[in-house]
């Protein structure tokens, strides 16, 4: 396995190889690995004729100081992961390697980004925009995975793809979850244990809307159940709580009307945030 960190030194890479294979796929991540990112790389495995994970924890896509200094850096055990599953390349480049002194560039994704997570972190989107093109230009994949477990961010993928004319295909992979329904998080790692337990509880809410539904498909009444379920959980506080279109991700008032339904949710257990969703109706 190639552990490269330039530039120029993925780029040659790449050129070579292209000489005798026909497919690259890309798996972005910001490491720490866990079983949700094995999955993604699974997934590329299976679908291409190499796999590149680049690992690289975008500053510009945090909008809290905080949040970005207390991401969890785990490169030697995520090196020794990606050996074990059979990764080919992982693309490491520094900060200063992925951007210049002055970089103004921002993007707006309009409405999308204005919505759950847009809302909560100002300019997240922008800088996921700007990384994620960064990487599609430098590895020029034929396919980048991404996970539904940030399906937010899945959807601004795949208008920047379309809107930019990336020759890029975006697949997709369901959320892996631990045994207890809590999806697999980087994050995670900064729970202690009982701060687990009180995390299984997003999860938990997100099951309970959809039983709720299928009793009374009044959208309203159902939100606020779950949010008087949340409510008294301590230690647990609530940002936002979403029954979207999955493509659109536009709320929805009935659920009648619609085929295609997602719930979305984040919320903060100590100073972690988590996020999660589940698609009620696919
Ligand atoms: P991150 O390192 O958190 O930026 O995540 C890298 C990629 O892994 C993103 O496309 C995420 O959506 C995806 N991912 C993170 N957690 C999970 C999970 N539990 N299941 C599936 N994919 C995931």
């Amino acid at each position: 396995m190639e552990v490269l960190t330039s530039i120029d030194s993925i780029r040659l890479f790449i050129q070579k190889k292209r000489l005798s294979i026909s497919k690259i796929g890309l798996v972005p991540t910001m490491g720490a690995l866990h079983d949700g990112h094995l999955e993604l790389i699974k997934f590329s495995k299976g679908q291409n004729d190499l796999t590149i994970v680049s690992i690289f924890i975008n500053p510009a896509q945090f909008n809290k100081k905080e949040d970005f200094e207390k991401y969890p850096n785990k490169v030697s055990e995520d090196i020794k992961k990606l050996e074990g599953i059979g990764c080919d390349v992982i693309f490491m480049p520094s900060s200063k390697e992925m951007y210049t002194e002055n970089e103004t560039l921002k993007f707006d994704f309009g409405h999308i980004e204005k919505l759950m997570e847009g809302e909560f972190r100002p300019g997240h989107f922008s800088g996921v925009g700007l990384v994620v093109s960064k990487l599609f230009n430098i590895v020029n994949p034929d396919r980048a995975y991404f996970g539904e477990k940030d399906l937010q961010q899945l959807t601004i993928i795949k208008k920047l793809v379309k809107d930019l004319n990336f020759n890029v295909e975006i697949i997709g992979v369901p959320t892996v979850r631990e045994a207890s329904g809590l999806a697999m998080s980087s994050r995670n790692l900064r729970l202690s244990k009982p701060q687990k337990e009180i995390a299984v509880n997003v999860y938990k809410s997100l099951k309970l809307f959809q039983d709720l539904l299928v009793v009374n498909s009044n959208v309203f009444q159902s939100k606020n159940q779950v949010i008087d379920f949340l409510k008294n959980i301590e230690g647990l506080e609530l940002e936002y709580l979403e029954i979207v279109d999955t493509y659109s991700l536009m709320p929805i008032k009935e659920v009648i009307q619609h085929s295609h339904i997602s719930v979305c949710i984040a919320a903060c257990v100590g100073k972690i945030r988590l996020i999660d969703n589940i698609t009620i109706i696919n």
